[in-house]
């Protein structure tokens, strides 16, 4: 059987992210009792910690021990590729429609298969550390065009090193996970002086992330080629930004209280073996790379991606960015390979982000920043508002699959909503 016409005995809706060739990894917890290791199949969630007790997912490359009676993925994680495939290799057999072991067992099906509106999902793994990336060369372009002018847009380092920051994992949340829009210093460029509110330019940015598998120790690069050893998969990623509280701060040390009141993820993690199909070109490289960051193989992905806003007033959300994994200048190895060139150590639930993911087209410009051109050309929405900025209320959302052959892989959405800034 060929892998894409194999199917479930759970039914998987035509249009779902999760078709049995995805098979994603989260943590979710039921109306009732603890939080659980899953995947994702159609509309349910399959337990795997029920799997495991039931003694029909003990993996070989961990001499059969418990990795999925935890709260979070970080075991799992850190056990590796091997663990990872034969995971992924007996969930397959489980869920398969000709497979008896699971579909035939009614006691354990009701006790391992849960409805996605039964349960909550919720952050993944303890995410130790967080790094984002600004890979994205029409992003970089767009936004150093805005502050520097078009002569000086890309920084001299931009095309010979994957730029990126030290982010803060507390904040990282949940898809559904709503913010209250933060307090900052402002200064406007004709103000003498700095004043103190809310921010007035709050923004989104659409990325994806990747989460580090097994790390390497202190002292011990990891090399392009051991990449797919190290990178357990991906998710949706809303960096949300404060634009006026970031023009001000940034100065000589990158993004600090502009970035770190909330990070926005989606729940399912869609490995490397899922997305393997989709594997394709990025952009070509010029001028070439150092040696410590070439790549001889392809390993940018055709990830379609989609932003949509919903103000309080309209009836159903809006795209107003439609963009794709594939742009990035920068790939997930260069990214780690770069990170770790240095003998920077990365731990098992580390989450390193892309980066703003912009199109080379204005309508797949993955920020509020680009997309209005630094609040000068405002988007209209369907029913006559306008937005430069995200206003209270405001929800965004941004989705993500891949697609080819009848075959979709995707990565659900994720999701928040801007409230008013806190008083007192
Ligand atoms: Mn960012």
């Amino acid at each position: 059987m060929n892998s894409t016409a194999m199917k479930s005995f759970i039914d998987v809706p035509p249009d779902s992210h999760f078709p049995i060739q995805n098979l994603p990894f989260g943590v979710f917890r039921r109306q009732t009792g603890d939080a659980s290791v899953g995947t994702a199949i159609g509309n349910h969630v399959v337990d795997l910690r029920a799997l495991e007790a039931a003694n029909l997912l003990r993996l070989k490359a961990v001499n059969g021990r418990d990795l999925f009676a935890h709260p979070s993925l970080n075991a799992f994680m850190g056990a590796g590729r091997a663990a990872w495939r034969e995971a992924r290799q007996i969930l397959t057999l489980l869920l398969r429609e000709d497979h008896t072991t699971l579909r035939d067992n009614r006691k354990l099906r009701d006790a391992a298969i849960v409805p996605f509106d039964e349960v909550t999902m919720l952050l993944p793994c303890q995410i130790g550390d967080y790094t984002d990336f600004y890979s994205s060369l029409e992003h970089a372009t767009n936004v150093g065009t805005m502050f520097r002018g078009k002569d000086n847009a890309l920084m001299p380092n931009w095309l010979h090193l994957p730029v990126g920051y030290h982010g803060r994992s507390s904040s990282i949340v949940i898809s559904g996970t709503d913010l209250h829009r933060p307090h900052g210093q402002t200064k406007s460029d004709d103000a003498p002086a700095p004043s103190f509110g809310p921010s007035r330019n709050v923004d989104f940015e659409l990325e994806m992330g990747f989460f580090v598998g097994p790390g390497n120790e202190l002292g011990r690069p990891i090399p392009t080629t051991a990449a797919r050893d190290h990178i357990f998969g991906l998710v949706l990623v809303n960096d949300w930004s404060a634009r006026d509280i970031q023009k001000w701060e940034y100065v000589p040390l990158g993004p600090f209280l502009a970035k770190n009141f909330g990070t926005s993820i989606s729940p399912w993690i869609v490995t490397l073996d899922a997305l393997e199909p989709f594997i394709c070109p990025g952009p070509r490289q010029d001028p070439p790379p150092l040696p410590y960051l070439k790549m001889d193989e392809p390993f940018s992905f055709d990830v379609q991606l989609e932003v949509s806003l919903q103000s309080e007033k309209m009836s159903a959300p809006h795209v107003v960015c439609r963009s794709n994994f594939r742009h990035l200048y920068w790939n997930m190895a260069q990214q780690l390979a770069h990170h770790t060139v240095n003998g920077c150590n990365t731990r098992p639930g580390d989450l390193l982000a892309s980066g703003t993911i912009s199109g080379p087209t204005p309508d797949s410009y993955g920020s509020m920043l680009e997309l209005a051109w630094m609040r000068t050309r405002p988007i209209e929405l369907p029913n006559g508002e306008t937005r430069v900025a995200i206003n209270d209320g405001d929800r965004i959302t941004m989705t993500g699959f891949c697609e080819r052959e009848g075959l979709r892989i995707g990565f659900g959405g994720v999701t928040g909503q801007i409230l008013p800034a806190r008083t007192g």
